[in-house]
């Protein structure tokens, strides 16, 4: 179980945590977060994540650097844009009753419209949900970026070294504490959303 921390202006105070909270990554208040996803930057460094951080776009809450260093990046309070479009969830799960299936099919395979078009209505289809029917979304979940590089010719990801994997199952070990995680409340963004099923792939952390 993760050791005593404290909490202060949605901060994570602990030495096992070192701050570089950017306000240009904090899109305005969040109000819960249901869920955490992880990401992998596609740099090898976090020199580059703090760089991109500056010009105020996509962020995350934390950043685990390659030898484990754990960064907190933004304040839990705040919103980050680091989900972007989500799949139907119960169409990944093969759960959908037949209405919602027809109607998800429907938006998805729409004759006429484009790639991007189409999932962007799903997306909207499924936005108007509330989690868990859906995937988690920027509106009610915490980022964790892990530095590591994408092989644009192989199409993967780097293994996430072992000193991330320490941290970040300490990290959601206190995330599960201060949000009331289940075990279900915590995705790969390669499982959710649209680009490389192998984003965070091999991340490993302990069920809430
Ligand atoms: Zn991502």
């Amino acid at each position: 179980m993760a050791d005593e921390v404290v909490w202060s202006g949605g901060k994570l105070v602990h030495a096992k945590v070192t701050d570089k909270v950017n306000a240009k990554i904090e899109k305005g208040a969040l109000t819960v977060a249901h869920a955490l996803v992880l990401h992998q930057t596609g740099a090898a460094t976090a020199a580059s994540s703090f760089s991109s951080y500056d010009k105020g776009e996509n962020g995350a809450h934390f950043l685990i650097d390659t030898d484990g260093t754990l960064y907190q990046t933004a304040r839990i309070d705040q919103k980050c844009w680091h989900v972007g479009k989500v799949r139907s969830r119960c169409m990944e799960m093969k759960s959908c009753t037949p209405e919602e299936l027809k109607v998800a099919n429907a938006i998805l395979f729409k004759k006429g419209e484009s790639y991007n078009v189409r999932i962007d209505n799903l997306y909207q289809h499924e936005a108007a949900k509330s989690y868990p029917d859906r995937f988690p979304l920027n509106e009610d979940s915490l980022g964790i970026e892990i530095v590591g590089s994408f092989d644009a010719k192989a199409q993967t990801y780097a293994a996430v070294t072992k000193d991330q994997n320490e941290a970040l199952t300490w990290l959601v070990d206190v995330l599960t504490v201060k949000l009331a995680l289940g075990s279900g409340d915590v995705f790969t963004h390669g499982a959710i959303g649209y680009k490389q099923p192998t984003e965070a792939s091999t991340a490993q952390w302990t069920k809430p």
